[in-house]
């Protein structure tokens, strides 16, 4: 029995992503094994979870406090070749040295973390190419494409929908002057707070565009965005004769997770309704509001532009965003901040793993001092 179970470790595995996992892989117990937990602060929650799913290995920022299980850093997690497939679930840029080697170790990645392809796109997609790694989208976009692709050089374009998130029939003034119970109110998926607050802006459909274009090598004129405001329809492709393929579902995380650690397995799992065409009744689209949403148009140039710009796009954007969650600057900010920090970025076109990192923490830096003006106006 043991032989036939696939063998996983989970990066983040207190967060949204993570325990939702831990939620999926409760019920594919004679399926799946866990090799290794790691979290970050949440070191009470970590041992619980160790308690419950017993991996030989754990990591967190106490390593002392560990119980039950034994230290392994993060690197020396997506090293262990015992693993079948890691599920990179932590937020941020903490995600990328640890996708890279496991890649390096040809372990395959479910990727939930959308900085390791927004920075590094390039390198990480190149790098498991060379090394025969399969990455299995878990966003649910993404994923959805991932469902409905065959052939990839028959596809004409990908239509990735966004649900609008809280301000979608809002005025542009209630939403220059949101609250950040406001921005954390969305309507469709339960996810954590910076993600929740670039739904908002629909920054988080900028970074999914840029995702998309590095996982399926798509031209950016070639994605398109659509709001689709029940979230019933999680993408869609469009193939060269014209005919569409869509993927569909409930909202729910668990299944993008489950796909992507099964995948090409399908089981029962979690499932806990049957989806029915009759009940939604209604499906509803439209055209993004560029104007409104002005972080969707940059986070396109950033993307067309290529090389580092997506790397100041994501530095300065995650920096305003914790800036905006602190109650230091208006949500509008976010996009006026970032947009400053792209227009005097000088972009490098192919940097280095080392560039890469050096570019995002001088972004960083300067976004602080912006942020400070700002706060002082
Ligand atoms: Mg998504």
């Amino acid at each position: 029995m043991d032989r036939q179970r696939r063998k996983i470790s989970i990066l983040g595995s207190t967060g949204s992503i993570g325990t939702q996992a831990l939620e999926v892989i409760d019920k594919l117990k004679d399926r799946i094994e866990i090799i290794a937990l790691a979290a970050g602060d949440n070191v009470e929650l970590l041992n619980e979870q160790i308690k419950k799913f017993k991996p030989k290995y754990a990591c967190c920022s106490c390593p002392e406090k560990i119980e039950g299980a034994k230290y392994s850093s993060l690197e020396e997690i997506c090293s262990n070749k015992e693993n079948d497939i890691i599920l990179v679930a932590v937020s941020g840029k903490i995600g990328l040295k640890p996708t890279i080697a496991a890649i390096e170790n040809g372990i395959d990645i479910a990727l939930a973390n959308k900085e390791t392809l927004v920075m590094a796109g390039d390198i990480v997609m190149q790098k498991a190419k060379e090394k025969g790694v399969n990455i299995i989208p878990v966003d649910s976009e993404h994923c959805a494409i991932h469902q409905c692709i065959k052939d990839i050089s028959q596809v004409e374009k990908l239509i990735i929908t966004a649900s609008g998130g809280p301000f979608l029939n809002k005025s542009p003034d209630d939403m220059k002057n949101a609250t950040v119970e406001q921005a954390l109110a969305h309507p469709r998926w339960k996810m954590g707070r910076k993600i929740t607050v670039d739904s908002a802006t629909l920054m988080n459909k900028g970074l999914e565009i840029i995702e998309a274009h590095h996982l399926f090598d798509m031209p950016y004129d070639k994605i398109e965005v659509v709001v689709h405001p029940q979230s019933i329809v999680h993408s869609a492709i469009e193939y060269k004769d014209g005919s569409v393929v869509a993927q569909l579902g409930v909202p729910s995380m668990h299944i993008p997770i489950q796909y992507a650690i099964t995948y090409p397995a399908r089981y029962e799992g979690i499932k806990s309704k049957s989806f029915s065409f009759s009940q939604i009744a209604r499906l509803d689209f439209e055209q993004p509001d560029y104007e409104k949403f002005p972080a969707l148009k940059l986070a396109y140039n950033a993307g067309k532009i290529g090389g580092s710009a997506t790397v100041c796009l994501n530095a300065a954007n995650e920096e305003a965003v914790f800036a905006f969650l602190k109650g230091e600057i208006k949500l509008y900010d976010i996009y006026t901040i970032t947009q400053k920090m792209l227009s005097s970025h000088n972009v490098i076109q192919n940097p280095t793993l080392d560039e890469i990192f050096e570019i995002d923490k001088q972004v960083r830096i300067l976004t602080k001092e912006n942020i400070k003006k700002v706060c002082s106006l």
